[in-house]
């Protein structure tokens, strides 16, 4: 039996989908998120270079209050090491608590309206299905509409 007789398990615009979330998710480092590197590790981007944001604690205060770190999201880019040493974006970190509240802040509104939510699904199948690469829309450290 060659290859062309057996039939597919799994339709083209389906492969290409999982291919494209695989990539992303690779990209922004959502496999193997630690617990402690915050809540939106990889599911946000910075709005100015695209690279994507990870949690970290700030050392000193958790020397001086354990119990009470701040945590903040930082960018990527913004990390000079990890680009022979020159950053690539030069945009400051971001509080986690503050982030993340107002990421659940738009979460809960849109929770809101579930037809939103139903357009969106079905819209993002429709573009699964022709193929289409999935909207890089996260380019800020904000739920866009
Ligand atoms: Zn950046």
């Amino acid at each position: 039996m060659d290859r062309d007789s057996v039939p597919s398990l799994v339709d083209s615009g389906n492969v290409r989908s999982c291919r494209g979330q695989l990539e992303e998710n690779r990209r922004r480092k959502r496999n193997h998120v630690p617990a402690r590197a915050g809540l939106l590790q990889g599911l946000t981007v910075c709005r100015r270079c695209g690279y994507a944001y990870y949690g970290k604690t700030a050392p000193r205060i958790a020397q001086i209050r354990p119990a009470n770190t701040l945590r903040y999201y930082r960018c990527t880019g913004a990390d000079g090491y990890r680009f022979n040493g020159k950053a690539v974006c030069h945009n400051g970190p971001v509080r986690g608590d503050q982030l993340e509240q107002v990421v659940w802040g738009q979460v809960r509104s849109l929770l809101e309206e579930p037809d939103r939510v139903a357009d969106e699904y079905r819209r993002r199948i429709g573009q699964a299905h022709d193929g289409a690469a999935m909207p890089d829309e996260n380019r800020s450290p904000q739920i866009t509409r």
